[in-house]
């Protein structure tokens, strides 16, 4: 049985966490002297002197509307990655405490992992990039307390299979995190609609991929009330700025964008794929379900720095383990894809020295 508060370290079982003027009264209307705010207003014609919102619930109402849960179901960070370490920062005591990694995956959860000291059990995914579920629940030990799963994964691009992330979520009494930062792009459902059916989950998305909003720094965990309220205690009390919050309120109203962006980028990857395959450079595509691709050419190394003599950058994931010889490619524009290809026409490689 999963049990919060055996996977929450002791003292932040007990932690009073810092109010804030704006948690003591919650009323918006009346003359505020609680915040030591400017009361003449900012320097530019915004009124930036007010403090935002601690728990951005006019936000909240409108993410809680299109995912379909409960606003206090929803944890808001300044990127998913805040979320990511938080969510260690409540669980892993340091040098005790475990987290088990999925590589090749996303690099952020081993440096979080590392920087709270947490132990790190790597169990790789198979040569088709997908979980090794029996592996998986042999590393699980009692001082196992997050499981992290990344769905379309990156940097390999492709979903993991929905029954083996319920497996694991069914056989596992510490906390799953499934990273959904790219589930727009991915034929397949969100795993959002399966909180209410177990309390060990936590789901990450992002407003930094799909949504073309990386540079507002938005990210978003779905999970039980009682995660979620435990991440509030540990986050920084006024961790979304007003910017943030009003810009992505508007832009939530604008699905419409999203969606056809997300089609276009989907569309220009099929060409861009077409286009990869004929070439000579280019060995092998890995199945894609996100807006990037992993594709193992015919030497990584050598073809990165020609890429970077034209200006074209992409990442080298050459040296990741189940990666070798392969680049994480985004998908760009119409563009800059058929830059790309015309870059890697020209790649020429060097006779190899007998
Ligand atoms: C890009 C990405 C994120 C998003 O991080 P933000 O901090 O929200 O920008 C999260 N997880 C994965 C796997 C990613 O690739």
């Amino acid at each position: 049985m999963f049990d919060l508060e055996k996977i929450l370290r002791p003292h932040i079982l007990t932690l009073t966490p810092y109010a804030s003027a704006r948690d003591e009264y919650e009323g918006t209307e009346g003359i505020f002297l609680d915040a030591n705010e400017n009361p003449l207003g900012s320097v530019t014609p915004k009124p930036y002197n007010r403090y935002p919102d601690p728990y951005q619930w006019a936000l909240k109402e409108k993410v809680a509307a299109l995912r379909k849960v409960q606003s206090k179901q929803i944890f808001l960070g300044n990127g998913s990655d805040e979320a990511i370490d938080l969510l260690i920062r409540a669980t892993c005591s340091p040098s005790q405490d475990e987290v088990i990694l999925l590589p090749p995956t996303y690099g952020m959860y081993e440096v979080s992992a590392s920087i709270h000291d947490a132990r790190l059990v790597k169990v790789p995914l198979t040569q088709d990039f997908q979980i090794d579920v029996p592996a998986v629940s042999k590393a699980i030990t009692p001082q196992t307390k997050l499981i992290f799963l990344c769905s379309p994964n990156n940097p390999t691009a492709n979903l993991l299979r929905s029954k083996d992330i319920v497996y694991i979520i069914e056989h596992f009494n510490g906390i799953v995190v499934v990273d959904e930062a790219y589930i727009d792009f991915a034929p397949e459902h969100t795993f959002v609609s399966k909180l209410t059916e177990y309390k060990n989950l936590v789901i990450l998305q992002t407003f930094s991929k799909a949504w073309g909003l990386a540079g507002l720094r938005l990210g978003m965990a779905f999970a039980s009330e009682e995660i979620i309220t435990v991440l509030n205690k540990l986050k920084s009390p006024y961790n979304i700025n007003i910017l943030t919050q009003e810009a992505v309120l508007e832009s939530i109203n604008n699905t419409k964008a999203k969606d056809q962006m997300v089609a276009q980028i989907l569309k220009d990857k099929q060409i861009l794929i077409q286009q990869l395959l004929a070439l000579p450079v280019v060995e092998k595509i890995f199945p894609s379900d996100a807006n990037f691709l992993l594709v193992k050419v015919t030497d990584a190394k050598a073809v990165y720095q020609h890429l970077i003599r034209d200006k074209i950058i992409v990442r080298d994931r050459s040296k990741v383990i189940l990666c070798e010889g392969c680049l994480r490619i985004t998908v760009g524009s119409a563009e800059e894809n058929s830059q790309l290809t015309t870059s890697l026409v020209s790649f020429k490689e060097r006779t190899p020295v007998r």
